[in-house]
């Protein structure tokens, strides 16, 4: 069956890295989860929350993600935080695309996961059709908590990821291809 086919082939991907590669990539992935600079794309209520999550009450700086930074140049993990209508959409896609690999992208809220309860003509009816989102994280707004489970998520996918040159697909519907 398939699932017995796959863990096979993620060990043979495991072994064809050499042991030192392996190893920097475990270092990479280590250092890189602990020292994230973050872009809020922060656009409607949510915004609140985030400001709550990074205070000192709640202190995302534990964690090692306290460091917002409003050049997308500086930043490798994009918070898209709130609603998005279409005409954001475009803006949201070129920061994504400023930003310099490696990326990461979290959906904050319902809104930003799935167009929330603004399902009408003017809203994006999720991020994940114009840039790939790495975690979802629902709630209208979501907890502190919640924030940061899901950062911890996303902490998790990068130890685990392996870190070599590349980039990343495109996202699987891009609802702007081609047309900025
Ligand atoms: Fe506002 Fe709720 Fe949407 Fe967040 S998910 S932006 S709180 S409506």
């Amino acid at each position: 069956a398939e699932s017995d086919i796959a863990p096979v082939l993620t060990t043979r991907r495991d072994d064809a890295m050499g042991f030192f590669e392996r190893m920097v990539s475990k270092g990479l992935g280590w250092a890189r989860k602990y020292s994230l600079f973050t872009y809020p794309f922060a656009t409607a209520c949510c915004g609140m929350e985030f400001m709550s999550v990074s205070a000192a009450r709640h202190d995302i700086a534990r964690f090692g993600a306290e460091f917002p930074r409003f050049s997308p140049r500086q930043a490798d993990m994009l918070m898209v935080i709130g609603t998005i209508n279409l005409k954001q959409a475009p803006i949201l896609k070129r920061v994504y695309e400023q930003m310099c690999e490696p990326k990461w992208v979290v959906a904050f809220g319902v809104c930003a996961s799935s167009g929330g309860f603004y399902d009408n003509y003017a809203v994006l009816q999720g991020i994940d059709r114009v840039i790939p989102v790495d975690v979802y994280i629902p709630g209208c707004p979501p907890r502190p908590e919640q924030v940061l489970d899901g950062l911890k998520l996303l902490q998790d996918k990068i130890g685990n990821q392996t870190h070599k040159a590349g980039h990343r697909a495109p996202a699987p519907h891009d609802l702007l291809a081609g047309q900025y």
